[in-house]
């Protein structure tokens, strides 16, 4: 069996960067599953489906052509001329807005079932390490360790909000606060693959944590 380590949680709770360095730890791939639904609310946009339009969403993730080389996140389109390389989206699925219609349509089970083999397809040798809201509830309920990642909305808020400053990005506190707790609302209470710990996850507050300890927390219970 391939082994997993799912790290689920809210947003900005730092899964990405601990997910990255534990998988590099590891020498396993990684899987950042939050971007397969920023790239089918990227390409939604681009193609003006409509965010209510449950059927629509789930035909662009099913047509989704991505591919993931590097930092590179390389979306082909109907532009695209056949035998050359797709666009590179990696900033654009990182725009705020980008996020919050991802928050939307992932809401809709059609989208959600139309991205599941995809998902499915990055567990491969040596490992996986697997990030996102229902890594280890729905996608790898098998996962040999499921780690679910808490910290308080002030934490969370001020992480992001130092990311985009970081990129020179301006922002505001008060917003990207609202925005993350809607976003948490929303993946908490919707009905189909809710945000919430598996029964056998272990909990991780890290807003004490540096990442390194994080990663080394992570390390020592998979090392079990
Ligand atoms: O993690 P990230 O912010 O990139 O994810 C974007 C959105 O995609 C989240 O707000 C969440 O609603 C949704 N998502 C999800 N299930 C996942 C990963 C992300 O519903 N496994």
């Amino acid at each position: 069996d391939i082994p997993v380590i799912t790290i689920d949680g809210p947003t900005a709770s730092g899964k990405g960067t601990l997910a990255a360095q534990a998988a590099a730890a590891l020498g396993w791939h990684q899987l950042d599953s939050g971007l397969l639904y920023r790239a089918t609310a990227l390409a939604a946009l681009r193609q003006g489906v409509a965010a209510e339009d449950a059927d629509g969403l789930a035909a662009v993730a099913r047509g989704l052509k991505l591919r993931f080389d590097g930092e590179r996140v390389l979306l082909r389109h109907a532009a695209t001329p056949p035998g050359q390389d797709g666009e590179d989206v990696a900033d654009a699925l990182r725009q705020e807005q980008v996020g919050s219609l991802a928050s939307r349509i992932s809401a809709h089970g059609a989208v959600r079932a139309a991205l599941n083999q995809l998902q499915l397809d990055f567990r491969r040798l040596p490992g996986l390490v697997a990030d996102g809201r229902d890594m280890g509830t729905v996608i790898f309920p098998d996962a040999g360790l499921k780690v679910f990642l808490t910290a308080s909305p002030a934490m969370r808020a001020e992480r992001r909000y130092q990311q985009l400053i970081g990129k020179g990005i301006s922002a505001s506190l008060d917003a990207l606060r609202a925005d993350l707790e809607a976003r948490d609302e929303r993946d908490r209470n919707r009905a189909v693959a809710p945000l919430k710990p598996a029964a056998d996850a272990v909990l991780l507050d890290n807003s004490t944590l540096g990442i390194e300890e994080s990663v080394q927390q992570v390390l020592s219970w998979w090392a079990g």
